[in-house]
């Protein structure tokens, strides 16, 4: 953990708005590669699997219009973009077996004995991994309460799939932390005015998420588990 950081939560928080990918499974290796391969098939030649964990939390349209602008500078319309990434989801679910986070059910049992609400925010719309979530994380994210790209407007970093979690718990941004592995879903958090907790499991160092702002840092979900079970 970062030492420039605090080591406690803010008092009152009644809510924890948690992500999906790369914090309650580790997905984000299939990710990238399903990126890497859709692009390549595009005839994007300069990008390789690690650059997409630095978009991981934008909406796959917003990837996808992206890349396409920056790499083959073509515009995309949205029926496009919605089949790319219908095939980007059939590539990922080819990629293998979903991977539970190890440690994150033990993070969110430390965050129910604490009485937190939890809240699904996530940019993904992936239902191979969305509809395993009752199975995987029994009674934690009920239908009414999650929030996906199907539900906003704008992606992370954008504060608005965050302030839509924070309306589904009925909570202030005072009252809610955040749970990411991501740069852009920290940036979210913090814009959504929540205390944003960031869990490094991946190859992004912490010193991005430092960049970013993040309240609290941890190397991985187990240490976040225990940690919470401390305080
Ligand atoms: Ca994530």
């Amino acid at each position: 953990m970062s030492k420039k950081i605090e080591r406690k939560l803010p008092e009152g928080i009644k809510a924890a708005l948690v992500d999906m990918d790369g914090v309650l499974y580790d997905s984000m290796p299939f990710h990238a590669n399903a990126w890497h391969q859709l692009f390549l098939e595009l005839g994007v030649i300069n990008s390789n699997p690690e650059e997409y964990y630095l978009y991981e939390g934008m909406t796959g349209a917003d990837t996808i219009g992206m890349i396409l602008k920056r790499e083959l500078n073509r515009d995309t319309t949205p029926e496009e973009r919605k089949a790319l990434y219908a095939k980007k989801s059939e590539k990922f679910k080819n990629c293998g077996e979903k991977k539970m986070m190890p440690g994150a059910s033990e993070m969110l049992e430390a965050l129910k004995e604490k009485g937190l609400n939890t809240i699904l925010v996530t940019g993904s719309a992936q239902s191979s991994l969305l509809d395993g979530i009752d199975i995987d994380y029994p009674g934690f994210f009920p239908k009414e309460r999650r929030v996906t790209a199907l539900d906003v407007n704008h992606g992370k970093p954008h504060p608005e799939p965050y302030l839509r979690g924070l309306e589904k718990a009925g909570v202030s941004p005072q009252e809610a932390i955040v749970i990411e592995n991501a740069p852009l879903g920290v940036r979210s958090g913090k814009a959504s005015g929540c205390f944003t907790i960031a869990v490094t499991t991946g190859p992004i160092p912490a010193s991005e998420f430092e960049k970013e702002g993040a309240d609290l840092i941890f190397p991985d979900m187990k240490t976040f588990a225990q940690w919470l079970k401390t305080i």
